[in-house]
């Protein structure tokens, strides 16, 4: 075999390094100098328009944690929380923190097998979610936690919880039930290829993304951002990037539990955001949807825009720029497994520098760009996979040892799955994706889980989930399926039996029958080749 070196062609950031402080824990390095906001929202929701100061977060940040101390939450045990984006989401995933357990988010969308599925391979202890949610979470057999005013009879209770945390005396036990490397959070994630796994992130890793995100924040920025919470608070995207962003520079969280455009443009107004982490089928929408012209555009403090989570068609960024020339796009690229942003242009780069680029590297990271099937490490401008290495690496899948090690190489790259390049100017271009993930509206969607259901079908020999590109979603799940001998099966009957096998933004949306699942002789599906075949199909149909 060919020797080379793999670092030959590694990239650094071209800013400074920033500094991480030591020992910190991540509930009290966004929460530091608190008390200097005491009074002011840090987060309000736009249709109850409830609000919480503050002081308030710190208290029940602090209230939440002893609560579940009592409960015998100790070190390392996994908390799953199954909520919309409510005022409580930012204190309920701090207080798990600090209680010592990890936060792990469920998308509220999920079907029940899902959230059993994400409970059990977490090896989850608890269960936080709302009265909606309580009949899907209630036969997992955990014990559960409703945020709701009124208490349901065979459920703890949030509030009196709190309440009861209050009347409790200390546990010195709780001062600092963990340390730097111990685990915060485990989202779920599919990585580059099979089945929704728990990425394992400690408080470095997630306080190193924020002190490398938030290095362009300037002193005059602290305290005066009213930020959108749109993006759902499982995410990564949006614990880190909002959520904890958010409070560290003492900011808005402007909550949205649930979107429609109306809604969201009367929010932007009303609350006066100046600043919206959004997805590119949210750009998509105010583009194209003739309601935003419903509105007087002009009162929008608007300033800017961050579109990440999936790719942006640079059409639309076009169109965008003309309809809201007021308002900068910063694009950002990132992955769960890097504890969230990993690319960006600072804001105020942002408008005038990019081509649709995703950014530059972050403050401490490397990246490099290699060659997938050599594994070559690849000079200026050439398109290959991109690998990061920075203290925001994952600790690895969770109980995975063969993912995690296929994933993060022996020198500590992070293999991400995806394809660009840096140019002259140090800005990256995302330009295809090799990982197996459909990204439909930036959601997660792994195929092998949709493949799992579809050969659980009594009538279904074979099967593989391809992504299809689609203008709304980004792209949407399709299956090619193999029948079994004889059978009479409609392709309708196909998508209504995955539906009613997994949460609503997974359906498989367009299904061909084929022969036979072309794979490769190792038995791997050849995904590439079928997606351009169904693309071809269809355009011949
Ligand atoms: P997640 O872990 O759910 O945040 O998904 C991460 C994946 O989303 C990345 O590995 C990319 O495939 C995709 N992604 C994130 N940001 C972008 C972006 N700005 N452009 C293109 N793809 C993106």
């Amino acid at each position: 075999m060919e020797n080379f070196n793999e670092e030959e062609h590694i990239f650094r950031s071209k800013f400074k390094p920033v500094e991480v402080p030591d020992d910190v824990m991540l509930p009290e390095f966004v929460l530091q100098n608190a008390e200097l906001y005491a009074n002011k929202v840090a987060f309000v929701d736009v249709v109850s328009e409830k609000a919480m100061t503050y002081s308030e977060v710190v208290r029940d940040t602090r209230r939440f944690s002893k609560a579940l101390r009592s409960l015998g939450v100790r070190k390392g045990n996994v908390v799953i929380v199954v909520l919309p984006n409510v005022v409580e989401y930012g204190v309920i995933a701090l207080g798990i923190m600090a209680s010592g357990g990890v936060f792990s988010g469920a998308n509220p969308a999920s079907h029940v097998s899902e959230i059993k599925k994400q409970a059990d391979s977490a090896d989850a202890k608890l269960i936080v979610t709302d009265s909606t949610n309580y009949d899907k979470v209630k036969a997992l057999e955990l014990p559960v936690i409703v945020l709701a005013d009124e208490p349901i009879e065979e459920a703890m209770n949030y509030n009196k919880l709190l309440e009861a945390a209050d009347r409790a005396g200390d546990d010195s036990s709780a001062k600092k039930p963990v340390h730097q490397n111990d685990l915060c959070a485990m989202p779920f994630s599919s990585g580059t290829t099979g089945l929704s796994k728990g990425v394992m992130l400690t408080h470095r890793n997630v306080v190193a993304n924020l002190c490398s995100t938030l290095f362009g924040v300037e002193e005059e920025m602290i305290g005066n951002v009213t930020t959108l919470g749109l993006i759902p608070f499982f995410h990564i995207y949006g614990i880190t990037g909002i959520c904890c962003a958010t409070l560290r520079n003492k900011g808005k969280v402007v909550v949205m539990g649930r979107f429609d455009l109306k809604t969201f443009i009367s929010a932007l107004i009303r609350h006066e955001v100046n600043f919206a982490p959004i997805v590119p089928p949210i750009i998509l929408g105010l583009v194209k949807n003739p309601i935003v012209d419903e509105f007087d555009l002009s009162k929008l403090k608007l300033q800017a825009v961050m579109t990440a989570a999936a790719p942006l068609a640079p059409e639309v960024l076009n169109a965008f720029k003309q309809k809201f020339p007021g308002v900068v796009v910063q694009e950002a690229y990132g992955l769960t497994e890097h504890s969230c942003i990993t690319l960006t242009h600072a804001i105020k780069d942002a408008g005038t520098l990019h081509k649709n680029s995703v950014g530059f590297i972050l403050p401490n990271l490397e990246v490099k760009f290699i060659d997938p099937d050599t594994g070559r490490s690849l000079p200026r401008s050439t398109p290959g996979e991109i690998c990061v290495r920075s203290q925001c690496v994952m600790q690895g899948y969770y109980k995975q040892v063969d993912e995690t090690a296929h994933t993060i190489d022996k020198n500590g790259w992070l293999h991400t799955g995806d394809v660009g390049y840096i140019d002259d100017d140090e800005n990256i271009f995302i330009v295809d994706r090799i990982k197996e993930l459909i990204k439909y509206k930036g959601f997660q969607v792994a195929p092998a889980e949709l493949e799992a259901i579809l050969l659980s079908h009594p009538r279904v020999e074979d099967a593989a989930v391809v992504p299809l590109p689609d203008e709304e979603a980004g792209e949407i799940p399709a299956a090619s399926v193999v029948l079994s001998r004889g059978a009479r099966v409609s392709e309708e009957d196909i998508m209504n039996y995955v539906a009613s096998n997994a949460a609503h933004y997974k359906k498989v949306r367009v299904v061909h029958f084929v022969e036979t699942i072309p794979k490769s002789p190792s038995g791997k599906i050849m995904r590439r080749l079928i997606k351009e075949r169904m693309v071809q199909k269809m355009k011949t149909n």
